[in-house]
C-alpha cells in the first residue's frame, strides 16, 4: 500500500485512538495525503492517455492514408512522405508504450 509519511509525528495517543487515527492511519507519523492525491492524479492521466492512444493512432493513420496520395500526386516524392508517416507512427507508438509503462 502506498502510504508516504510527512515525517511529522502525529498528535494521537497510542492504542485504540492511534489504530483508528485518520491522520496517521496507525503509524504515529502523519500520512502525506497530498502526495497520495498527486500520485493518483498522475496515474489517472497516464491511464487516460493510454485509453486514448489507440484512437489517436488510428486517426493519425487515417489522416496519413488520406493525405499520402494527394501529396504523392503533387510532389512525387512518395518515399520521403512514407518515411515521414513511419516516423509519426513510431512517435505515436513510443508515446503509447511510455503511457503503458507509467500505469501499474
Ligand atoms: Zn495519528
Amino acid at each position: 500500500m502506498y502510504q508516504p509519511k510527512t515525517g511529522e509525528l502525529c498528535t494521537c495517543r497510542k492504542g485504540i485512538a492511534r489504530d483508528n487515527c485518520p491522520d496517521c492511519e496507525g503509524t504515529g507519523q502523519r500520512i502525506d495525503f497530498a502526495a497520495i492525491r498527486a500520485k493518483a492524479a498522475e496515474r489517472q492521466e497516464a491511464a487516460n492517455l493510454q485509453a486514448a492512444a489507440p484512437a489517436m493512432l488510428a486517426a493519425l493513420k487515417a489522416l496519413v492514408d488520406r493525405l499520402l496520395p494527394e501529396v504523392r500526386d503533387r510532389y512525387g516524392d512518395f518515399d520521403a512522405m512514407q518515411r515521414e508517416a513511419d516516423y509519426c507512427e513510431d512517435v505515436a507508438r513510443a508515446a503509447i508504450a511510455q503511457a503503458e509503462g507509467d500505469t501499474p
